[in-house]
């Protein structure tokens, strides 16, 4: 059996630390990429939203080097990302790859659920083997979002831009080859303190910015044209409470606890929303209420077609709670220097918002 995941940010390097432990052939897709875009959208029908397409292109790409069974997460609720595995196999059967899809749906299964796809995926290997692997997988991602983190911070306030992100490219390197906890802890702190290092302007007054949206876009730096290095370009400290680690946490261990995180954001939402719409839209809502006083502005990543933002992008410009808010609509058509021109205009616009203290309603949206 030979495993391949599509990506979503730096995920593949937990999954490939989990597989190798359990001595289960794992091939990581190639980085995203231009190619694995066009496969995606060539591939798909048309209206179905960038996650979609850009899973679909890492399957195709995962499928050229060999694998045969591939993992695909989904969900029930009214958000089409149940139905996607089944369509996205159906469409490589018919380019004739023979691959077996396997649906990861966490979201009703939880722990066991996972654990009992992990024992099938791992040729039955003992428990104490598959807790101990996912432990350290589980690990590797907390040890990722922390660096990630930091680096959102250093990046607004940098002399020299972009050296945070080489040193977050060659943290990403040291975390992917770390082989146990002693190395892991290592990594770590060497990291930390090569960004603690990093010139920093001492006159910095960063804008602080949320991100907000479907989970996917937020968290594939490929679907939004890596907007928060962009953003840390223009001086902006990005801020977002979706990672792959929390989610990980709450989603398998704390909600059937009956702990759910999202309480809080639900409650924030509620004068507006009162009710889930499928994928993050509710959530979407909740974050610019919950972060308005907090958030010289927010970014709202939403993908075409997307009916859960579409909902949540409406609702937003009439909130009491009164905060920039720029709707990035992600999907293929969208370009990088569109995407640039815009967020320079919504980061002039919180400047002077802050300079002269207007308290204006403005909502923008690309
Ligand atoms: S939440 Fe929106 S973008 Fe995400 S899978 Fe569902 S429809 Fe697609």
């Amino acid at each position: 059996m030979r495993i391949g995941i599509p990506h979503m940010g730096s995920l593949y390097i937990a999954l490939k630390s989990l597989f190798e432990r359990l001595n289960v052939d794992y091939i990581a897709p190639p980085l995203t990429t231009q190619r694995t875009l066009s496969l995606g959208v060539k591939y798909s029908p048309e209206g179905l939203c960038i996650p979609f397409k850009l899973t679909l292109g890492n399957m195709i790409e995962v499928a050229e080097l060999g694998a045969d069974t591939i993992i695909m997460p989904g969900s029930y609720g009214t958000c089409r990302l149940g139905y996607y595995a089944r369509t996205q196999a159906q469409i490589l059967h018919d380019l004739g790859y023979d691959i077996e899809m396997v649906q990861l749906g966490v979201s009703e299964q939880k722990f066991f659920g996972l654990l009992k796809i992990i024992k099938r995926l791992a040729n039955n290997a003992p428990w104490p083997r598959i807790i101990s692997a996912l432990r350290f997988g589980i690990k590797k991602m907390n040890t990722l979002d922390r660096i990630e983190r930091a680096v959102q911070k250093v990046r607004a306030v940098e002399m020299v831009k972009g050296t945070a992100n080489q040193v977050y490219t060659k943290a990403l390197d040291a975390i992917d080859r770390a082989d146990d906890y002693r190395k892991l802890k290592e990594v770590e702190a060497e990291y930390t303190e090569q960004l603690d290092r990093i010139d920093r302007n001492p006159e910095a007054k960063p804008l602080i910015v949320g991100i907000t949206g479907e989970f996917y876009v937020v968290l594939e730096p490929f679907s939004n044209f890596d907007v928060e290095s962009e953003l840390g370009k223009l001086g902006v400290e990005v801020r977002r409470t979706t990672f792959t680690s929390e989610w990980m946490k709450f989603s398998l261990f704390l909600n059937p606890l009956g702990i759910n995180e999202k309480d809080r954001i639900h409650k924030a939402a509620l004068p507006y929303l009162k009710r889930d719409i499928g994928g993050d839209g509710w959530e979407s809502v909740g974050e610019k209420v919950l972060h308005s006083k907090e958030y010289d502005g927010l970014i709202h990543l939403a993908p075409f077609t997307c009916m859960p933002e579409i909902i949540a992008q409406n609702i937003m410009p009439r909130t009491r709670e009164d905060i920039p808010v720029l709707t990035i609509i992600c999907d293929e058509q969208i370009t990088k220097t569109g995407m640039l021109t815009r967020l320079e205009a919504f980061v002039d616009l919180l400047e002077r918002k802050r300079r002269v203290g207007i308290h204006n309603r403005q909502a923008v949206t690309v």
